[in-house]
């Protein structure tokens, strides 16, 4: 095996030859780099004439942030390719297949997804989904479930977890989401015209008790082994199929994370209707479309998970009468809160998505800015009182 260096597309047109019966290696092959190379080169490797192709995914050794480079561990593509592995077992079709793993050269080989989109661009362009919820819910229901100590063997858990540490990208998490958006930190970027907004953030502190204990959970709760970037940038979609991508951020964690993470992106598109909804009848559908999403992720989440929870669960305590309605219900709380998070840390914080930022009139940027602000501190604040997620769609309605 080579030692690493980031490859080249001539390169990486050979390692795809050298996956069998996938690439007829005499007939012409192109390849084109597709990353939006910030922290990974990805390959799309095409044959012309039988129309076969493959992803190579490429770890880089530093992140490209704002013009700097932060070095960032090449063992997170072992994480990844591990990830996306136990994904395939739990919750099959729903990930892409992974063909090879290269430690050296912290190179996936993937299945390429080439005739789905990226759902955020999906939603931006007004795509419905109508199988997403019970795809996404079913995906997350069972990774969260069998690698929870409620559905798999606590020892065999705990070995597993040792594989799955993920210290440097955690750091990213812990610091992008939740601290700095909460003080005047250099990492944040927002535009002018919410300085107000953000200032009322920095010195909120029922909010920062809130964001404090959520904080708690991202660290010292490895109830299971969580995605880690569940945002609608890591989810490609028809609207017959979903396929869940870009684990590098696995590790154990508190199942909310997730679940709050897709619940958080469908409510940053929601505040950004503003925009891309372009009359009043149409943006009251979509977002009444978006909403029903959001409730149907989280019921169809709830009554899986309890299913394949008593279908499944492996010891006598987890059978404890109320338990499983106590869980559930921190469960529900976990997932408000971490997606409040979610949502105030794409609008004052380091990092953006295009729904909210590709606006062009800033007074709608800023009205778009302003909904979601609303409804991720709302969620932050009401988390541990959220008895239903019905609270968070009628708070999310009134919220616009
Ligand atoms: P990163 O970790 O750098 O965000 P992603 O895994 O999200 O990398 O991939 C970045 C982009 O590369 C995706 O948005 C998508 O356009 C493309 N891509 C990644 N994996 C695949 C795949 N399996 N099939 C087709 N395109 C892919
Ligand atoms: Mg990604
Ligand atoms: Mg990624
Ligand atoms: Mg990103």
């Amino acid at each position: 095996m080579s030692s690493y260096h980031p490859l080249t597309e001539a390169e990486a047109v050979e390692i795809a030859k050298s996956i069998p019966n996938v690439l007829q290696p005499d007939q012409e092959i192109v390849c084109r780099e597709i990353g939006d190379g910030n922290l990974n080169l990805v390959f799309h490797v095409r044959q012309p004439s039988t129309g076969a192709s493959l992803i190579l995914k490429q770890a880089l050794p530093y992140a490209k942030v704002v013009g700097e480079s932060w070095p960032l561990t090449l063992d997170r593509s072992r994480i990844e390719s591990e990830a996306l592995q136990i994904q395939a077992k739990l919750a099959p079709g729903l990930v892409p297949a992974v063909y090879r793993y290269d430690a050296d050269l912290a190179l996936t080989v993937m299945e390429d997804l080439s005739d789905h989109v990226i759902m955020r661009r999906g939603l931006i362009e007004g795509g419905i989904y109508p199988k997403f919820a019970e795809h996404i819910s079913e995906f997350m229901a069972r990774t969260l479930f069998f690698t929870s100590d409620l559905g798999m063997n606590q020892q065999e858990k705990k070995l597993l977890s040792k594989s799955f540490v993920n210290p440097e990208l955690c750091k990213i998490t812990e610091d992008l989401i939740f601290d700095d958006p909460y003080t005047n930190s250099p990492n944040n970027s927002f535009d002018e015209h919410l300085r107000e907004e953000a200032q009322a953030l920095w010195s909120d502190t029922a909010l920062h008790l809130e964001v404090a204990l959520l904080r708690d959970k991202f660290l010292t709760s490895a109830q299971a082994l969580l995605h880690g970037d569940l945002h609608t940038g890591s989810i490609f979609i028809t609207p017959e199929s979903t396929k869940v991508i870009d684990p590098e951020f696995a590790y154990f964690g508190p199942m909310g994370f997730d679940i709050g993470a897709v619940i958080g992106n469908l409510l940053l598109n929601y505040a950004s209707q503003e925009h891309w909804s372009s009359d009043e009848a149409s943006r009251r559908e979509r977002r009444a479309y978006l909403l029903g999403t959001v409730r149907d992720v989280w019921n169809l989440f709830e009554s899986k998970f309890r299913k394949i929870w008593d279908e499944n669960v492996i010891d006598r305590m987890a059978r404890t009468e109320g338990y499983q309605d106590h869980y559930v219900r921190r469960l529900l709380q976990d997932t408000v809160g971490f997606a409040g998070c979610k949502m105030v840390r794409r609008i004052v914080g380091l990092s953006h998505v295009a729904d909210i930022d590709t606006i062009p009139n800033p007074a709608v940027r800023a009205k778009a800015q302003r909904i979601a602000l609303s409804i991720g501190t709302s969620m932050i604040k009401q988390n541990r009182d959220t008895r239903s997620i019905d609270e968070i769609i009628d708070m999310a309605d009134t919220a616009v």
